[in-house]
C-alpha cells in the first residue's frame, strides 16, 4: 500500500540544511506532502498532526549512491520493497540500486520495472543504475541513451570491473555525450585471484588468500586516466586503501572529472575485524590496514573522497553462514550507516554533526549534479530524517528493515538513529515506541 501524505507539524527540532543557521530550534510545517514553512515558534493548525521533535535533529534525508536491492532474482536476500524499508529506517530517502541482479539491469524494460516496483515501497526514491556492458560481460556496451531515457540514473558493472580499457574508454565517451556518470568498481581480477581478504599479516596468520591493494589502485589509476582523457564523468565506488586515495588526489588536482565514495565499514574497521573468520568482515574491496583507514578518513575530511555510500549488500543468512572462504562478499549497511558514523566520529568529537550530514546529503547530491536535492527547499515534497542522537542503544535485529542479517553491528552499543523518516512528503518510517500516537496516521 502506498503511504499517504498528511499535514504534519514538526515542533522544535534542531534543523540542519534549511535557510536558517544550522542547528537552530525551529518548527517545520508540511501541508499535503509539501514543505510549506520552516520557522521559529510557528502555530500548528487544527488539522495538522503535531510531532514533538524536542531534542531531535531534522536533517535532509540521506542519499545513498550505492545499494544492492537484489530484485529481480535474489528476492530471498532483499526486494526493492524491503530495501526501501531498510533505507527509511536508516534515514535514507533517495537510494541508487546497482544492476547486478538476475537478470542484469541492462534493458529499458528492466529499468522501468525497478521504477514501477519502487512506487509500491515506503516512499523512498529508488534510482536504477543500468549496467555498462550487457549481462556484466565486460564486452558489449548497453544502449546508454535509451537506458537513460527510461530512467537509468547512472551506469555501472558494480560487482565486477570493466576489464577492457578500450571498452571503458568508449563507455566514458558515451556517458560524457549524454551527461551521465559511470560508477566504477575498480578491481583487477587477475590480482584478486582467489583472494578473500586483504593481503597482509592477518591473512597470513589465518591462512587465507589475500587481495593486494593494487587490485583496486591499478584500476583506479587506469580509469582516472581515461576519465581525464575523455572528459567522461567517473565516480569511484567504495575506495578502500591509501594508494587509491593518492591516485584520486592526483587526478583531482589535475582537474579530472572524478568523484569518489567511501563506505562506513571501511571508515571504522580494519583487517583485524576478520578476527576469527567472521564472514561479516568479508567484503569487496576488503578491509585494509589501520593506515589505510586513517587515509580514508583524512580523504573524506579534505574532500578527496566526496561522500559516504553504504554498498548495502544483502545476503540471506544461509549464504553468510558458510566458511569464510566460501561465503559471499558484502554486508548490509543502510540501517547502520548514520548510527555507526555518529558513534565513531561525531560522539567522539572528531567531526561535527553538520559535516556528517553534509557528506550523506549535499555531497552525494553534488556527485549526481542535482542541486535540487540539497537542503530543504520550500514548495517541494520534503525529504527529512528526524534523528535522535542522544539515546544510546543496543543495535538489534528488529531495527533492520532488510530481509538479510549480514550486519557486523548487531549487538553493538550505538548512538544516533532516525526515529522518523519523511520521503518525498510521505511518512516512510516511524519509530512506534517513540511516537505511539502516530499509529493511525500512516499507511
Ligand atoms: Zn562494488
Amino acid at each position: 500500500m502506498t503511504p499517504v501524505a498528511t499535514d504534519l507539524f514538526l515542533r522544535n527540532a534542531g534543523v540542519y540544511g534549511s535557510e536558517h543557521p544550522a542547528g537552530d530550534q525551529l518548527d517545520i510545517r508540511i501541508r499535503r506532502g509539501v514543505l510549506a514553512e520552516i520557522g521559529r515558534n510557528l502555530s500548528p493548525t487544527e488539522q495538522e498532526i503535531i510531532i514533538d521533535a524536542s531534542g531531535l535533529i531534522a536533517a535532509p534525508g540521506f542519499i545513498d549512491l550505492h545499494t544492492h536491492l537484489r530484485e529481480p532474482g535474489g528476492e530471498h536476500s532483499e526486494t526493492i520493497e524491503s530495501g526501501s524499508h531498510a533505507a527509511a529506517r536508516g534515514g535514507f530517502t533517495r537510494i541508487f540500486c546497482m544492476p547486478n541482479t538476475m537478470p542484469t539491469c541492462d534493458s529499458t524494460a528492466s529499468v522501468k520495472q525497478i521504477i514501477d516496483r519502487a512506487r509500491e515501497g515506503s516512499g523512498v526514491r529508488v534510482y536504477p543504475v543500468a549496467s555498462v556492458t550487457r549481462g556484466l560481460s565486460g564486452e558489449q556496451l548497453t544502449d546508454f541513451g535509451a537506458l537513460q531515457r527510461a530512467g537509468a540514473a547512472a551506469f555501472s558493472d558494480d560487482g565486477k570491473p570493466v576489464p577492457d580499457a578500450e571498452i571503458m574508454r568508449f563507455a566514458l565517451e558515451c556517458t560524457r555525450d549524454i551527461g551521465s556518470v559511470i560508477f566504477d568498481h575498480c578491481e583487477d581480477m587477475s590480482l584478486t585471484g582467489e583472494g578473500v581478504m586483504h593481503e597482509g599479516t592477518v591473512a597470513y596468520r589465518l591462512g587465507l588468500r589475500g587481495i593486494p591493494r593494487a587490485s583496486e589502485s591499478t584500476l583506479v589509476a587506469r580509469d582516472c586516466e581515461l576519465s581525464m582523457a575523455t572528459g567522461g564523468r567517473l565516480h569511484i565506488c567504495h575506495v578502500s586503501n591509501m594508494d587509491s586515495v593518492e591516485i584520486i588526489r592526483f587526478y583531482k588536482s589535475r582537474g579530472a572529472p572524478v568523484t569518489a565514495e567511501v563506505s562506513p565499514h571501511h571508515l571504522v574497521f580494519s583487517e583485524d575485524r576478520v578476527g576469527d573468520y567472521d564472514t561479516n568482515a568479508k567484503m569487496k574491496p576488503p578491509l585494509c590496514e589501520e593506515a589505510d583507514r586513517q587515509a580514508l578518513i583524512t580523504a573524506l575530511e579534505d574532500g578527496t573522497i566526496d561522500c559516504i555510500a553504504t554498498d548495502h549488500a544483502p545476503h540471506a543468512p544461509n549464504l553468510k553462514a558458510d566458511t569464510f572462504d566460501r561465503a559471499p562478499f558484502g554486508i548490509i549497511g543502510m540501517e547502520t550507516a548514520f548510527p555507526v558514523l555518529y558513534t565513531n566520529f561525531v560522539a567522539t568529537g572528531r567531526w561535527t554533526i553538520e559535516f556528517l550530514i553534509e557528506r550523506m546529503t549535499a555531497a552525494p547530491a553534488r556527485v549526481m549534479n542535482r542541486s535540487q536535492w540539497c537542503g530543504m527547499p520550500m514548495g517541494t515534497r520534503p525529504h527529512i530524517a528526524l534523528l535522535d542522537v542522544e539515546t544510546e542503544y543496543e543495535f538489534a535485529v528488529d531495527m533492520l528493515g532488510s530481509k538479510s542479517r549480514n550486519c557486523p553491528w548487531l549487538g553493538s552499543r550505538l548512538r544516533g538513529r532516525s526515529v522518523l523518516t519523511i520521503a518525498a512528503g510521505h511518512l516512510a518510517y516511524i519509530d512506534r515506541q517513540r511516537f505511539p500516537d502516530l499509529e493511525e496516521v500512516t499507511m
